[in-house]
């Protein structure tokens, strides 16, 4: 640590398991100063851009941050992004340490044919878009064909089924961006099918996503009540299984009781269907499904395997939703078989395990795309002390090397980085929720990089 001032660490991220490792770090009983530094000049991460729109106490979680940013030592350094307008062996070198928590940045694939015909999405690049991220806001989809086809079982792809299925009235209270309302409302699609490659026992989604479901205000919701007649395989599986997935299966059992009431919109559960190929000339016009039967694999999980059963099934858009993936970025050691940083316990370690002094990481980069946001309160924390433990030890790189404040203001301006400032945020903020109020919505998103910038302008110079 410094004689001759505070440790000086870097957060690299700044959604919740940034915000949660920026609070254990100032918390602590050391004198830190944290940069929280972002790609984008607004914080949270997938908080602002990934949670769905409609779950606002969700996106509450937003006030908490808020408060940690109000804590002595802390700065927002938005519109930096590490591994383009610096290395990370720069960024390295201008603190004592650094804490990497850059999320999954892309999309698991799904290796079939079609999978890039257009009407092919990445689920995650629709959430982008109606969350108002500015580097989505040029796409275009196509929502005229009477199917949507959302593959995966996971609360990613309820979410875009819901999103999809919301009307004009859900949606109006919500900071969906007024472009994807328009188009979501004025879509042509008649039924969202969701398709499950296990059971629904097998299910990643949890019970609040579910119920959600069935109660939507134009929409039905429909499940084969043969999907619910569990194989004693899954019944066993069942039996072990947390709450969560009782409760899943509960709810699942209660629609396929139900009688469709002829909504607009049907959301259609299908399980033990695996896409094969995404099907069209130009763009997609269908999707090639095999049924699957599960078999329990050699670790005791049970696994989709194909059976000889196939069907064409005509659709206008398919969403892939099956999973996250992380990002390296050049210079950190990556674990290309778990799409992490190479870690131990939140310590970025070399390839033969050795850690890496004043490298951390937390999050997704650190353990993979799971959990809910409150997760990675344990997680972050859980870096934040590998790091207090080794400042407290005399185990960071060299001795203090941290850069002041002014310094590292001083390396960015030299490279022409406007970095927003927390005040540039609050500018930023402020414009969405005053022109949210005007139209009885919490905030409406500026949602490309210009008006992002010149509203952040307007506060410069403060931090
Ligand atoms: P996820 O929970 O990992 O779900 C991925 C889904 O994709 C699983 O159902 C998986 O099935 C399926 N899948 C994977 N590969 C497939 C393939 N080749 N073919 C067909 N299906 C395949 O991922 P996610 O939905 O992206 O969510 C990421 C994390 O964010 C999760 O922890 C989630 O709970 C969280 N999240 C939470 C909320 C919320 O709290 N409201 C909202 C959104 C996201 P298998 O199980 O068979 O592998």
């Amino acid at each position: 640590m410094s004689e001759q001032g505070p440790l000086r660490v870097a957060v690299v991220g700044s959604g919740p398991a940034g915000f949660y490792a920026t609070s254990h770090l100032l918390g602590a009983e050391l004198a830190i100063e944290v940069d929280l530094i972002d790609r984008l000049p607004t914080p949270w991460g997938l908080v602002r851009l990934g949670v769905a729109p409609d779950h606002p106490k969700i996106k509450a979680v937003s006030r908490a941050f808020e408060k940690i940013a109000s804590r002595e030592g802390f700065r927002f350094l938005g519109n930096v992004d590490v591994g383009k307008d610096l290395t990370s062996t720069e960024l390295e070198a201008l603190y004592d340490a650094v804490v990497y928590c850059v999320g999954a940045q892309t999309d698991r694939r799904l290796g079939i044919p079609g999978e890039d015909l257009p009407g092919s999405w990445a689920a995650t690049e629709f959430v982008a878009w109606y969350n108002g991220h500015p580097d989505y806001q040029h796409l275009s989809f196509d929502l005229t064909g009477e199917r949507a086809v959302v593959i995966g079982n996971g609360n990613v792809a309820i979410d875009v089924a819901r999103m999809l299925a919301l009307t004009a009235d859900e949606l109006g209270p919500t900071d969906t961006t007024g472009e994807a309302i328009e188009a979501i409302v004025g879509s042509g699609i008649q039924e969202i099918l969701m398709l499950g490659r296990r059971g629904p026992v097998q299910g990643a989604f949890t019970p609040t996503e579910v119920q959600e479901l069935g109660e939507l205000a134009d929409a039905d919701v429909i499940v084969d009540p043969s999907d619910l007649d569990l194989d004693a395989a899954s019944e066993a599986e069942l039996a072990d299984a947390p709450g969560t997935t009782k409760r899943n299966i509960d709810l699942l059992r209660e629609f396929s009781t139900r009688t469709p009431a002829g909504s607009s919109r049907a959301i259609r559960l299908q399980f033990f269907a695996s896409p094969v190929a995404i099907i069209g000339t130009e763009r997609v016009e269908g999707i090639e499904i095999v049924h699957n039967e599960l078999v329990v694999g050699d670790d005791g999980r049970m696994r989709a395997v194909p059976t000889d059963e196939r069907e064409t099934v005509p659709c206008g858009i398919v969403f892939r939703s099956v999973g996250y993936l992380g990002v390296p970025i050049s210079g950190v050691p990556f674990d290309d078989g778990r799409a992490t940083f190479r870690n131990e316990q939140g310590r970025v370690c070399d390839d033969a395990g050795a850690p890496r002094n004043g490298t951390y990481c937390a999050g997704w980069i650190k353990r993979g795309p799971t959990g809910v946001i409150g997760t990675n309160k344990k997680d972050a924390t859980e870096t934040a002390e590998a790091l207090l433990d080794d400042a407290r030890s005399g185990r960071l790189a060299d001795g203090p090397s941290g850069k002041t404040a002014s310094e590292v203001d001083a390396f960015l301006a030299e490279r022409s980085i406007e970095a927003v400032s927390y005040r540039g945020w609050e500018a930023i903020d402020a414009v969405e929720r005053e022109r949210g109020e005007a139209e009885g919505r919490p905030r409406v998103k500026l949602a490309t990089w210009d008006e992002l910038l010149e509203a952040a302008r307007d506060a410069a110079g403060a931090r």
